[in-house]
Parts: C-alpha cells; structure tokens; sequence
C-alpha cells in the first residue's frame, strides 16, 4: 500500500492504533502537541519534531542560523500550545560533508537566541553523518501545573474561536524568497546563454565582458525594501507566548488550543475532529497583514487561502467559551475569526460576500 493513500493523519493514526498505553504516568499519549506525563506535583509535556532539509526547509531561502531558531521555536510553540511552560530542549543533527564547524557554529547560534528567549536548557540531544542533507530532530520539553494544559478536543458548541497575531504572512515571506531567487537564477543562465554563444564565436572581449559580470552575480541583492516584515516572519518566528500570560491574567483558560504551523484551516481540522464539533470561520475576520495583502496581489494569489492554508504562522489557535468573551475582546493581537458548531453542520467558510464554503485541510501528503 502506498503511503499517500492514508496521507500524514492516517499514517500516525495507524501507529496510534496499534499502541496502548499501558503506564499510569501516561496522562495523555499521541495526538496532540505535546504529551502529557504525571511528574508528581507537575506534568511533564514532551514533544518532538524532525526537520529534513528540501522537505521542512531550503538552505538557499534560509541561513543555518535562523535555521537553528526556527527549529527551536517549533518545539517551544508545541508546549506552549499545550498551555506549558517550556523548560529544555534536545536537539539532534545528521550531517552531510559539506558542512564545515561555522555551519554547526551558526546553527547552535540560532538555538542558543532561541533558548536564551524562552529560558530553555538545551540538555542533549545525538550527532550523526547523513550522506543526503540535513537533518534536524528538536525535542522539546516543558512543566504544567496538573489540569492547566489544553488540549485538541476540549471546544464545545458556541465557543468562540481566536487566532493571535496575522496569518499567511511567512507563507508570503517564502513567495518573495522564492521569487527572488528565480530573479537571480534567471540572470544566471541568461549570462551562461550569452558566454556559450561568446565563446562558439571565438568573441574574447564579449566572453570575458560576460565572465565578470557572472562573478558579479554573486553580489546580487535581492530586492526585499518594505518587505522586512514578511521576511520577519519566514525567518524568525515568535512563538507567541504572551498570549498565554494575557489570558491568565484575565482569568480564561480556553477550551482548546494549538499551535497554528500547518494552515489555520489544517490545524481547525484537528481541533473539530477531535472536538467531535463542527466551526464557521468568516473571512472577513482573518487577521491579514497589509504587506501580506499587497504581496498576495502582486502575485494573483487570493490573500484568503494564503492566511487559511499557508505554513510557518507560529501563531496560536484557541477556543474560549462565549461566556468569557467580555474578558477577552480587548486583548491587542487577539482576534475572533468564528466560532464552534455542531459536528453535523460541518467546517464552514463564509466569504465576504456571504457564500458558505467547505474548509478543507490540506496537510502533508506524501509524493
Ligand atoms: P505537530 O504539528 O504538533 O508536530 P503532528 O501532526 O506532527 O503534530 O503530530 C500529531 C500527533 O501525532 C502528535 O501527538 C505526535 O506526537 C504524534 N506522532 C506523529 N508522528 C508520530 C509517529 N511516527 N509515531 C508516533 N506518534 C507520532
Ligand atoms: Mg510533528
């Protein structure tokens, strides 16, 4: 059987199957950001994430420092995503040759800042050689008082559902990257193109004319003014823990809680489905950035599916009951894009214009 016929979900739904949990210090096993272990007067959350390189990540988009961070950052954003307080962090590299000690350098750079942010321990973790690319493995580790973490399934009927910070924005960061890197490519084999035809000539003049314009190159500024903020988010993530503080502070604990890294869309897939509940998010209440809005038609892309389905938000979605709304509608960053239905009535959109739509999740597949 192949693979792609059950997808990510049913491949991790098939393993969770055939497992059972048979220690009483198991609180809470797969299925949600983190799980859940009785440490005695605290929980213990732990969570892991592999990051293999042309799969989760692009070296020629991202510098091995920033790399460092966001890997760090995925591991952290999964704890506090359980409502937990980060606490240490195993880190693990398989290393190709063409890696040199300042990558490794630059790397652990990124994981120091991120842990340094956090006040995280990184406390372990493995090295190995890898004959293809990189890869890295976070585990990320973290404290919860018993009964304060947040799950996946906890969202009832009416709740409302909130999503911190704006969505679709490190989606469009990649677009620019991506596009500026074809700009360069492009220049690339134009010169290649006109140095072939140069040299079949016998032109000396015009081939040592192209020659150095190719070394030129690799000075190539790409062009990213006023752009700051969608590379900003691409590359630097903030896993937004505030949120978590803020809603303490107000007394609300939500119902159900995630990180958003696939896709609001993705992530209110897992929400529902465990939930047993269905939700209608209205689009006219996504929180889009205007550089994101602007880049998006630049692109002709629809700047809605961008925010619903885009990856790398590393913002948090949650669910509060409605009854806490007056406690929570003034909190800055904080927006309610919807709230949480019956099962039967499905994941809905409403446009702008008033038309329902099914949301759908779109998920990793395998090729
Ligand atoms: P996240 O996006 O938070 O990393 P995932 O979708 O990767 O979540 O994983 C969902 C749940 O499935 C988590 O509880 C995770 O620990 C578990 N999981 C994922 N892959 C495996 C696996 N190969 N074996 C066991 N559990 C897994
Ligand atoms: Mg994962």
């Amino acid at each position: 059987m192949e693979i792609k016929e059950l997808g990510e979900f049913g491949l991790i739904d098939r393993i969770a199957r055939s497992f059972t949990n048979n220690n009483p210090s198991t609180v809470l096993g797969i299925g949600d950001d983190a799980a859940v272990i009785n440490a005695g007067d605290n929980h213990t959350l732990v969570t892991t994430d592999m990051l293999m390189e042309g799969i989760n990540f692009d070296l020629t988009y991202i510098d091995m420092e920033h790399l460092g961070y966001k890997a760090a950052v995925t591991g952290i954003s999964d704890i506090l995503a359980m409502n937990g307080t980060p606490t240490q962090l195993l880190v693990s590299v398989a290393l190709g040759k063409r890696f040199k000690v300042e990558d490794v350098d630059a790397l652990y750079n990124g994981i120091r800042r991120a842990c340094d942010k956090w006040h995280v321990d990184l406390v372990g973790g493995d090295t190995s050689a890898s004959y293809t690319g990189l890869a890295i493995t976070v585990t990320a580790m973290g404290l919860c008082k018993p009964g304060d973490e947040v799950k996946r399934s906890g969202a009832n009927v009416t709740d409302i559902v909130c999503v911190t910070g704006d969505l679709g924005t490190a989606y469009m960061g990649l677009q620019l990257l991506e596009r500026e890197k074809s700009v360069y490519y492009g220049k690339l084999a134009d010169l290649n193109k006109k140095m072939k035809e140069a040299e079949a000539k016998g032109d000396k003049e015009k081939l040592q004319q192209f020659t150095r314009q190719r070394s030129e190159l690799n000075d190539f500024q790409p062009d990213f003014a006023g752009r700051e903020y969608l590379l900003q988010r691409e590359l630097q993530p903030e896993a937004p823990s505030w949120i978590l503080e803020k809603l303490r502070e107000a007394g609300v604990k939500p119902t159900a809680m995630m990180d958003i890294t696939d896709g609001l869309s993705s992530e209110l897939h897992h929400i529902c489905s465990q939930s047993h509940c269905g939700c209608r998010i209205y689009e006219n209440k996504l929180p889009i950035d205007y550089q994101t809005a602007v880049m998006a038609e630049e692109l002709n892309m629809n700047v809605s599916t961008c925010a619903l389905n885009g990856g790398d938000d590393y913002e948090m979605l949650f669910t509060v009951p409605v009854g806490d709304y007056e406690k929570v509608k003034g909190i800055d960053g904080l927006h309610q894009v919807g709230y949480i239905t019956k099962e039967e009535l499905g994941m809905k959109l409403v446009t702008r214009d008033g038309n329902e739509f099914d949301l759908t999740a779109q998920g990793w597949k395998a090729e």
